[in-house]
C-alpha cells in the first residue's frame, strides 16, 4: 500500500494509452450507451459507470476515489458543499422522530443545521459537553439514536476530539461514529484508525486549499455492521425506491445509500470543475498541512509571549487544555488555525485589524493565504454579548487561519499591527 503523499498525488486517476495525463474535466451532464440493457444494468447497480452527472461524473469520481484512499475508506461521495455533506451524513440514517448525539463544540453552520433546521423536520440533536464523562453522554442515547458526531479539531474553538471516549461509547451502543475531519485532514490524522465509521469533509477548506472551490465529501470507512442492528433497518431491508437493493450487502453501504437515494433525490451534486480544482489541491495537501501546522505553531508561540495579547487558544501550547489530546492524536501538527484576544477591548481589536497588511480579513479559512476574522463584529454581530460567550466566542476573539507564506513575514505583519494598538 502506497504512503499518504503518493496517494495524494497519484490515486483516483490512471490514464490509459494516449489519454490525458492529468485528470480531465468531463463537462457533460449525460453519457452515451449503445443498448438500453447497458443502461438498465447501471440503474440496477449491476455494473459501474456513468449515466447522469447528478449522481456520478468521471471527474467527480476521481475526487471521490482520491479522498476515500487518503482516509483509508472503501468509498466516498462528493457534494456541492461541506454543509451538504454534513446534511447527507445525517439524513442517510435519520428520519423524523430519530435523534443524533453531537459534541456541542462544532462548526457554527453544522450546529445551526442540527439545532434549528433539522429540528423543524423532526430530527432532534442532543448536544454534549466535549469534557463530559461516558455516563453523561450515554444518558443521551436511546433506541432512536442514529449517530454520534464530532470534529477532529473543532472550528473555531480548537477543541481536540477525544476519539477513544467517543468510539468506546459508539461501539458499546452499536451507533455510527461520524467525524468531521476538515481542519486536520488525513495528513494529520486518519479517524478510521481511531474508530470512526463515516468521515465528513468541507473540501472548501484544506483539501482545495486555495479558496477556489466549494465542496464537501463523505467517506465510508466500511467498518460498520448494519445487519440485524435495529437502528439501521433501512440498510438491511430492501429499498423499494431502488429496485429492492439491500445496502448492507454492498461493500460501501453508507456511501451507496447516500448516493443512490439522497444525491439522486435531493441533488446537492459537486460540479466537475470544482472536483478538478479540489483534486489539484489534494495533490499538494501533504506539503501544505505540515507547513500550515508549523507556521501556526510559531504564531501561537509568538502571540503567547506578547505583552499586548490577553490569551491564545492553540493546542500547540503546553498550557492549553487540549495539548495532551493533540500530542496523542495529532503528533504531526494541529493545522493552521488558532484564536487569540487583545488586551483593552473592541477599539483595540479594530485598530489591530486595520493595521494588518499581509493578513486579510475574510470569512474563509484554511487556504494558502493567511487570513483572519473577528466573529463578534462580522459573522456573529447579530448576537448579544451573553449569547456570544455561551457559544465560546468572546467579543475580543480573533480567529487566525495561518497560510504557507514565509513565517518571518507573517509574524512581522502581526508584530507591526500589535505595535499600533
Ligand atoms: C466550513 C466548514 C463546514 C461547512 O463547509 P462549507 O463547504 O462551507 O459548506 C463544515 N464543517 C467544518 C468543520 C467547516 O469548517
Amino acid at each position: 500500500m502506497a504512503k499518504i503523499n503518493t496517494i495524494c498525488v497519484q490515486e483516483g486517476y490512471k490514464p490509459k494509452k494516449g489519454e490525458a495525463r492529468v485528470t480531465p474535466i468531463v463537462q457533460s451532464t449525460t453519457f452515451y450507451y449503445e443498448k438500453a440493457s447497458q443502461l438498465a444494468d447501471l440503474f440496477d447497480l449491476k455494473t459501474e459507470g456513468f449515466f447522469y452527472s447528478r449522481v456520478a461524473n468521471p471527474t467527480v469520481d476521481v475526487l471521490e476515489k482520491k479522498v476515500a484512499a487518503i482516509e483509508g475508506g472503501v468509498a466516498a461521495l462528493a457534494c456541492a458543499s461541506g454543509q451538504a455533506a454534513v446534511l447527507l451524513s445525517i439524513l442517510n440514517v435519520c428520519k423524523a422522530g430519530d435523534n443524533i448525539i453531537s459534541s456541542a463544540s462544532i462548526y457554527g453552520g453544522s450546529h445551526n443545521l442540527m439545532n434549528v433546521t433539522l429540528r423543524r423536520y423532526g430530527i432532534e440533536a442532543r448536544f454534549f459537553d466535549p469534557e463530559a464523562e461516558d455516563s453523561e453522554i450515554e444518558k443521551l442515547i436511546d433506541e432512536k439514536t442514529k449517530l454520534i458526531y464530532g470534529e477532529t479539531i473543532a472550528n473555531p474553538s480548537m477543541i481536540i476530539l477525544d476519539f477513544e471516549k467517543l468510539s468506546r461509547i459508539a461501539k458499546k451502543h452499536k451507533v455510527l461514529f461520524v467525524v468531521d475531519n476538515t481542519l486536520a485532514t488525513a495528513i494529520l490524522i486518519r479517524p478510521i484508525e481511531f474508530g470512526a465509521n463515516v468521515i465528513v469533509y468541507s473540501s472548501s477548506k484544506y483539501l482545495d486549499g486555495h479558496a477556489v472551490a466549494l465542496g464537501g465529501v463523505l467517506v465510508d470507512c466500511g467498518n460498520f455492521d448494519y445487519n440485524n442492528n435495529s437502528r439501521y433497518q433501512d440498510f438491511y431491508s430492501f429499498d423499494e425506491s431502488y429496485h429492492g437493493v439491500k445496502y448492507a450487502d454492498n461493500k460501501s453501504p453508507f456511501v451507496t445509500k447516500a448516493k443512490v437515494q439522497l444525491l439522486r433525490d435531493l441533488g446537492p451534486t459537486m460540479a466537475p470543475q470544482n472536483a478538478f480544482l479540489t483534486v489539484l489541491g489534494i495533490e499538494t495537501l501533504g506539503l501544505r498541512m505540515l507547513k500550515h501546522s508549523e507556521n501556526a505553531k510559531a504564531v501561537a508561540e509568538f502571540l503567547d509571549k506578547h505583552p499586548k495579547v490577553a490569551w491564545v487558544k492553540s493546542p500547540n501550547l503546553k498550557d492549553n487544555k487540549y495539548h495532551g489530546l493533540a500530542l496523542k492524536y495529532l503528533p504531526k501538527g494541529c493545522g493552521g488555525m488558532l484564536s487569540f484576544g487583545i488586551k483593552g477591548g473592541l477599539e483595540k481589536v479594530a485598530l489591530f485589524l486595520e493595521s494588518l497588511k499581509l493578513i486579510a480579513l475574510v470569512t474563509h479559512i484554511a487556504d494558502v493565504r493567511s487570513s483572519l476574522l473577528h466573529p463578534a463584529s462580522t459573522t456573529h454581530r447579530q448576537m448579544s454579548l451573553v449569547d456570544l460567550e455561551k457559544c465560546g466566542v468572546s467579543s475580543d476573539l480573533i480567529r487566525l487561519s495561518i497560510g504557507i507564506e514565509d513565517i518571518s513575514d507573517i509574524i512581522e505583519d502581526i508584530r507591526q499591527a500589535l505595535e499600533k494598538v
